[in-house]
């Protein structure tokens, strides 16, 4: 048989794969441990898909993206940028890889913050660049010393995720400032992961593009805002000179993000969500007080959908086995970091389903109780 690629061997398998086979096992596990709303698309942007899809919206757009979401990006969030600084990709991931692809060679080094988005570390792996991690433990904060000592020649990007998943973790703008201030010294480019700019519960969004917009390249997305993670629309927005590499790979890659799925993310950029938005602070905060009542030792996450508490006892494949065993459903710590210390929570759920993880937490917090 003819040997693969040598990318698929330095590709490391998800490990949350491994947990979502042991989950299989279950018969009604308390699920907290996807990555997504639980709420659906509203319904106004479900019925603006279909009458695209009835108006005949079928066929490719130019690559850079369709008239109705470029006017409305460079109309509404990216009014910032000009025409040949913005991008439609296939939602963020699609982001991601073509600007890996478009920054790195062989032998490059990113920094991503530890813990990461599984993503990052093996996009970098699989175009034979290097992951080098700056630790945010034990408060997910942004160390800008860490960062600075973690630059070599080699160095092309540093990676940022606010608010970020795992830890729900939201950069303040001194952070941000002394980011940029690293960017300008080493004459680096930041990848700004911004997908959950709209779950920030406790202070309004701060993004590094209005900081050092020359030095960003910010990818955002429909996917968690509008709950259309299966739709894969997103953006990218940066230096045109990267903006235009990336919409050069994307050509011979992606070739454009699905056509309908534009028109409704062309709609819901105006499609206000925070009913649900307020509804994810209230859940923030459920989480947070359960966990706290039950004595674990968390930060409080200020966005995302995610809280990433140190486990009790054990590692964290130990302890998320055992939730596993006790019918819930969290994924180890060592999913998302060099380290297996905490675990990951997802409060996308149905209050009830939080309050059936919070008990089952409760039993398992001392380890003789658990099964
Ligand atoms: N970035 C982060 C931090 C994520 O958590 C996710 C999905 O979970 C993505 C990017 C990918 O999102 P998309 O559906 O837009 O590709």
């Amino acid at each position: 048989m003819q040997a693969l690629a040598q990318r698929i061997n330095r590709t490391e398998a998800s490990g949350i794969r491994k947990i979502f086979d042991l989950a299989a096992t279950l018969k009604n596990p308390v699920n907290l441990s996807i990555g997504q709303p639980h709420f659906d698309v509203p319904d106004p942007v479900k019925e603006q898909a279909i009458s695209a899809i009835q108006a005949g919206k079928n066929a490719y757009t130019p690559t850079q993206g369709g008239h109705d979401l470029r006017e409305a990006l460079l109309r509404g969030p990216l009014s910032n940028y000009r025409e040949k600084e913005v991008l439609v990709t296939s939602a963020v991931s699609g982001g991601l890889v073509l600007s890996f692809m478009a920054l790195l060679d062989p032998g490059d080094e990113i920094l991503i913050p530890d813990p990461y988005f599984v993503m990052y570390k093996q996009l970098a792996l699989m175009f034979d660049a290097r992951p080098v991690f700056y630790d945010t433990y034990p408060d997910w904060r942004l160390d800008p010393g860490k960062i600075a000592a973690a630059v070599t020649p080699r160095t092309k990007a540093i990676l940022l995720a606010s608010p970020a998943n795992p830890t729900g973790s939201v950069y303040n703008r001194e952070e941000l400032v002394a980011i940029a201030e690293i960017l300008e010294k080493h004459d680096l480019l930041a990848i700004s992961d911004e997908i959950y700019d709209s779950y920030c519960f406790d202070n309004p969004f701060v993004s590094l593009r209005e900081i050092c917009p020359a030095r960003t390249i910010a990818l955002g997305g429909f996917s968690k805002s509008h709950a259309m993670t299966g739709w894969r629309v997103g953006w990218a927005a940066g230096p045109e000179n990267v903006i235009q590499a990336m919409t050069k790979l994307q050509q011979f890659s992606f070739v454009c993000a699905p056509t309908p799925f534009q028109s409704a993310a062309a709609y819901a950029i105006g499609f206000s969500m925070q009913a649900e938005m307020a509804n994810y602070r209230a859940k923030r905060d459920r989480i947070a007080d359960g966990l706290s009542r039950l004595g674990y030792s968390f930060v409080k996450p200020a966005g995302s959908f995610y809280i990433f508490p140190q486990t009790p006892w054990g590692s964290g494949s130990e302890f998320a086995e055992t939730c596993i065993k006790n019918n819930l459903l969290v994924i180890p710590g060592g999913c998302f970091s060099e380290r297996d210390t905490h675990f990951r929570i997802v409060f996308a759920a149905k209050d009830e389903t939080i309050d059936q993880g919070l008990d089952i937490l409760g039993k398992l917090f001392h380890p003789r109780q658990s099964s």
